[in-house]
């Protein structure tokens, strides 16, 4: 089913200089680019992508991650384009990821992990929508 899903190109790997290989893997994998913009986020906006984390340990840093410079927002679509991205992604610390995924061969931590992509087609219509508005 064809299906969009929302992906962010995060600060570390814009600032490393991998935005053209990360795009190269979704597109080799038969996705496409539906939407695309280069933006920096403030801490507000940080706060409305993840407000399913506002209150974990670990968002204080994340959202200082988050903000720190230019990133990528996409919105990709193919036939089951939530699980595919996720699964080119791989596990969310690149040290378990699998081999040859997007994490592993370009994430620096768990935090600094290259990538983020909706987790199921409700929350890509919610990311996509924060993101990019209606239509
Ligand atoms: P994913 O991005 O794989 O869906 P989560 O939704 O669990 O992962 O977490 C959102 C983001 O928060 C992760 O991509 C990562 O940048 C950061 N994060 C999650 N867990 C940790 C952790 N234990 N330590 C540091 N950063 C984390
Ligand atoms: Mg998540």
């Amino acid at each position: 089913m064809l299906e969009q899903t929302f992906v962010i190109i995060k600060p570390d790997a814009v600032a490393a200089g991998n935005v053209g290989a990360i795009l190269s893997r979704y597109e080799e994998a038969g996705l496409r680019i539906h939407r695309m913009d280069l933006r920096v986020i403030d801490g507000s906006f940080a706060d409305r992508h993840y407000v399913e984390h506002l209150e974990r340990d670990y968002y204080p840093p994340l959202r200082e991650f988050m903000t720190e410079g230019p990133l990528i927002a996409l919105v990709l679509t193919g036939d089951g384009a939530v699980a595919r991205v996720r699964a080119l992604h791989g596990a969310t610390d690149p040290s378990v990821a699998d081999h040859g995924t997007i994490r592993a061969d370009f994430a620096e931590s768990t935090r600094r992990n290259a990538v983020h992509a909706s987790d199921s087609p409700e929350t890509a219509a919610r990311e996509i929508g924060l993101w990019f508005g209606e239509g």
